[in-house]
């Protein structure tokens, strides 16, 4: 497909990707229930502050809600969603809805940012350094008992993770080439900083 389009609506390419949406909404975003938010694709991912930008979230002003009937929209990458396994798409469009929050009393949404946000070389160096990261370890050992030591890996890529960004927060998720290469290199700045 060429890329001479800025974004469709997600039904017109994936049909599919309307349901991951759907599903997801209905298990885990519950709160949101009486608020429109469309699922747009845009052709590739963005490129901001040197971070790859594979998701987005975005809540409307008033003019547009007034005139769409719409409070919010999801904006994915359409050239990683195509890449992505079904287990990725899931946690992408988990996390991008998990940046809405509803403020029932005004009626609309607001934006909520990231949890933890922190770098690859400094967790690397200092560990779960904050309450923060330790609250996000401890949910990432539940999750992945079996997670690999990444002194095993030797830089091969394995376990290496995307950085998503929605309005200037980033956070790690899924895997794409230029992410990947993009930790490999942090990884190797770590390795060289350590002097292994
Ligand atoms: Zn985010």
């Amino acid at each position: 497909m060429s890329d001479d389009w800025t974004f469709k609506k997600a039904d017109e390419l994936d049909p599919l990707a309307v349901d991951v949406f759907r599903e997801i909404r209905q298990e885990y975003h519950a709160d949101l229930a009486g608020y429109a938010i469309a699922l747009l694709f845009m052709p590739k991912p963005k490129v901001s502050r040197g971070n790859i930008v594979v998701g987005e979230a975005h809540v409307l002003g008033w003019r547009t809600r007034f005139l769409s009937g719409l409070h919010g929209t999801v904006t994915l990458a359409w050239e990683w969603w195509q890449e992505a396994t079904t287990a990725q798409q899931q946690a992408l469009i988990d996390h991008e809805l998990s940046h809405f929050e509803a403020d029932d009393e005004h009626e609309r949404l607001r934006i909520r940012g990231h949890d933890v946000e922190e770098f690859i070389e400094i967790m690397a160096r200092h560990g779960a350094w904050t309450d923060g990261l330790k609250y996000a370890q401890g949910a990432l050992q539940q999750r992945l008992p079996g997670m690999e030591d990444p002194d095993e890996d030797e830089g091969d890529g394995a376990g290496t993770s995307v950085t998503i960004e929605a309005l200037g927060r980033t956070v790690s998720l899924g895997t794409h080439p230029e992410a990947m290469e993009k930790l490999r290199r942090a990884a190797e700045r770590v390795a060289a900083g350590a002097g292994r």
